[in-house]
């Protein structure tokens, strides 16, 4: 019998518990033997143990080299940083904070590219049918570095961090992949002309990259002109690259485009570790309902198992995802059914 593999499962918050454990039951139920080391993260974590980000999930992960990671809380408008201190990876390294859980791990295993792939369900109720872009957000510094500070009591500011090491290591992931993958039409989004030292070194350093790659062709787009450009016409997009806070934003637009938060998977991709998490957060106002949409885990397991060479099942979860997209019985209400998380899940495995 095969070994199973080692896999960092972290729950996290809100809906995470839900959607990730129908992620790890179809992964299961696909054959691929895993041994999921659980880790708790997150706002739940941190009332339970008083860390939200210990060093035993770096240890997992450091272990693993992988991990399939639930969404994690961050308070909204209200002080909050995550400190983490020494740990296996870095064991003589200071103290350092984070504005958010998501962000430490990123940093800390140095994941410096975000893949966020929005494809169409031709099942799926939307605006569009025909969207397929994969967005490559730049994911180590721009302004969630989190360097914020009150000047004084009415007066808040924050830096924007752009280096053109950074800028370009993502901009190689992306025209690397996009070739790989034969796509072809590459937008590089920015607002040079306002920022133009920031948003002017990301956009020429990763032109000097693209210049690279003939191939490509590669444009470049203003960042709000871009996002009615995605409204009007997504088909004219093959590939995105966007700085951090531009990704983020660009990545629940496009998310919209083919049917919501539900359907949108992501990956964290470094030299040495991957964490994939979906696009969505933990989805407060649904949490601990069964309602939520276990979808974009699932194909954030998916890349998960494709990055680990296991080809086969994660065509078999596709395809069964599909039919069961398809057949609408199951599904949960963002996608106008009145199924829930549980449901959804067991009809994809019965489609296995
Ligand atoms: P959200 O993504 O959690 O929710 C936005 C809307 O989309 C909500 O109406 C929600 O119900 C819906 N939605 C999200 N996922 C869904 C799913 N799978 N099925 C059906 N509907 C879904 O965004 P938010 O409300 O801005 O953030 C909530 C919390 O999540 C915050 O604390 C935020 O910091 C955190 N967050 C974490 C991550 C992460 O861990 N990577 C990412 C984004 C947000």
């Amino acid at each position: 019998m095969s070994e199973k593999r080692h896999i960092t499962l972290i729950p996290g918050d809100g809906i995470g518990p839900e959607v990730t454990a129908a992620a790890c039951a179809i992964v299961e139920a696909a054959g691929v033997a895993v041994q999921w080391d659980v880790q708790p993260a997150g706002l739940a974590a941190q009332q339970a143990s008083g860390q939200a980000l210990g060093p035993a999930v770096f240890d997992s992960i450091g272990r693993t080299g992988l991990a399939l990671k639930g969404p994690t809380g961050t308070p909204f408008g209200t002080p909050y940083r995550i400190e983490v201190g020494p740990h296996a990876m870095n064991p003589v390294a200071q103290p350092r904070v984070y504005p958010s859980v998501a962000i430490a791990l990123r940093k800390e295993f140095d994941l410096f590219m975000n893949l966020r792939p929005v494809r169409s369900f031709p099942s799926v109720p939307s605006r569009y049918q025909d969207v397929d872009l994969l967005i490559f957000r730049e994911n180590s510094e721009d302004l969630y570095l989190g360097r914020e500070r009150m000047i004084d009591t009415d007066t808040a500011e924050a830096v924007k961090v752009i280096t053109r090491g950074a800028t370009e290591r993502a901009a190689r992931y992306a025209c690397d992949l996009m070739t790989k993958l034969g796509r072809r039409k590459l937008a590089i989004a920015h607002k040079s002309n306002v920022l133009k030292l920031t948003d002017g070194l990301f956009l020429r350093s990763a032109q000097a990259i693209a210049a690279q790659y003939p191939q490509l062709e590669v444009r470049d787009r203003v960042i709000d002109a871009l996002c009615m450009e995605l409204v009007l016409a997504p088909e004219r997009y093959d590939g995105l690259l966007l700085a951090n806070l531009y990704g983020d934003i660009v990545s629940d637009l496009c998310a919209g485009l083919v049917g919501g938060l539900g359907l949108a998977p992501g990956a964290n991709i470094g030299e040495r570790c991957a964490i994939f998490e979906a696009v969505h957060g933990t989805a407060p106002d649904i949490a601990g309902r069964d309602i939520a949409n276990p979808t974009a885990m699932i194909l954030s397991a998916v890349m998960l198992l494709r990055h680990v060479g296991e080809l086969d099942a994660a065509q078999r979860i596709e395809a069964a995802l599909t039919t069961v997209l398809a057949r609408r019985d199951r599904l949960t209400p963002d996608l106008g059914g009145s199924g829930g998380t549980r449901a959804m899940a067991a009809a994809i495995i019965e489609a296995l």
